[in-house]
């Protein structure tokens, strides 16, 4: 048997090699060695599947956003721990997905342009710069940075375990952690 938590989403926005998945994949990972009921909507991978075939027009990036926060509510109000790594950039559509789900708690994995494009993670800035990628986020498309994010991150000042640590006191901070109490025991 697992722990009994409160459902929430935990939505991890910022520029590509911010950290986003880094982060979310240790804080997974810490959550289900605690027994938590976790899932994953990774942006990369949700866009082979769930939203495979949208492009990177302002409307297609709402609408990948869209569907990732129908799932995650559906996933949220039945108990889960939905852990979203997304680059989101649009503050309007990450807010409707906020009001919509209700248990939200938006992380801004917030490093600058520059070391970003320094770590290069998947190699996408060097191909941005040279203009064989278009629309993208930092380069030549907008990111807007959350105004009331709950969590932010700056993962070129703090250490990995620092940023974990910093996402689990909220979860805990705002009683998601908390085990359900049964009525049958
Ligand atoms: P994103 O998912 O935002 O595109 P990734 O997690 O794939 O970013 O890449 C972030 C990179 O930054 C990784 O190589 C990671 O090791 C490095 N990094 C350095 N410091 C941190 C930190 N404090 N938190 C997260 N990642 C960090």
């Amino acid at each position: 048997m697992g722990a009994s938590h409160r459902g929430v989403t935990v939505w991890f926005t910022g520029l590509s090699g911010a950290g986003k998945t880094t982060i979310r994949m240790a804080v997974e990972k810490e959550l289900r060695s605690q027994g938590c009921k976790v899932e994953v909507l990774d942006g990369d991978i949700v866009r082979q599947n769930l939203t495979r075939g949208l492009g990177f027009s302002k409307a297609d990036r709402d609408e990948n956003i869209r569907r990732i926060g129908f799932v995650s509510h559906l996933l949220t109000r039945n108990g889960v721990i939905v852990l979203v790594s997304a680059i989101s950039p649009y503050r309007d559509i990450r807010d409707e997905v906020r009001h919509k789900i209700g248990n939200f708690i938006e992380v801004y994995v917030n490093a600058p342009l520059e070391v970003c494009e320094q770590r290069d993670v998947k190699g996408l800035y060097e191909k941005a710069r040279a203009g064989q990628i278009k629309h993208f986020t930092g380069i030549d498309d907008p990111y807007e940075p959350p105004l009331n994010a709950e969590v932010e991150c700056q993962t070129h000042l703090h250490t990995l375990e620092e940023c974990v640590a910093q996402v689990l006191a909220k979860l805990q901070e705002a009683d998601y952690l908390t085990e359900l109490q049964t009525s049958n025991v």
